[in-house]
């Protein structure tokens, strides 16, 4: 997809930090990352929300929770722990319209609290 920041990034276009690739996800570090390990896990191809990756390729989850797997032991933090975060639209938190998954760990992320 032109314009899409993530798709350039899966295709070479913008050089990242690979840390994990398979025939269907890349995952590389968040440039602004909130946890001491802070990755994004992506299908390389173009999907715009969580909504549509469900109605196309559901399998692709799959494919992308492997690729987390992998990632935190690559990073070491398979077994102190991580959150896993897919955002979806505008109250989602969604900034970035190719779908993403975040892996946050390396330290204590904090519990969700009700209202
Ligand atoms: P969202 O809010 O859409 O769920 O998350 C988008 C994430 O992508 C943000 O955490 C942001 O820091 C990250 N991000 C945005 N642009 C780039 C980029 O060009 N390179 C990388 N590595 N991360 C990006
Ligand atoms: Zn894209």
């Amino acid at each position: 997809m032109p314009d899409c920041i993530f798709c350039k990034i899966a295709s070479g276009e913008i050089p990242a930090e690979i840390i994990y690739e398979d025939d269907s996800v890349v995952a590389f570090p968040d440039i602004n990352p909130v946890a001491p390990v802070h990755v994004i896990i992506i299908p390389k191809n173009h999907f715009v929300t969580t909504l549509d990756m469900s109605e196309e390729a559901p399998g692709l989850f799959g494919s992308m929770l492997r690729a987390s797997s992998e990632v935190a032991r690559l990073k070491g933090i398979a077994e102190s722990g991580f959150r896993l975060i897919l955002n979806t639209n505008a109250d989602g938190g969604q900034d970035v319209f190719h779908v993403h998954m975040h892996l946050m760990g390396g330290e204590p992320i904090g519990k969700l609290r009700a209202k």
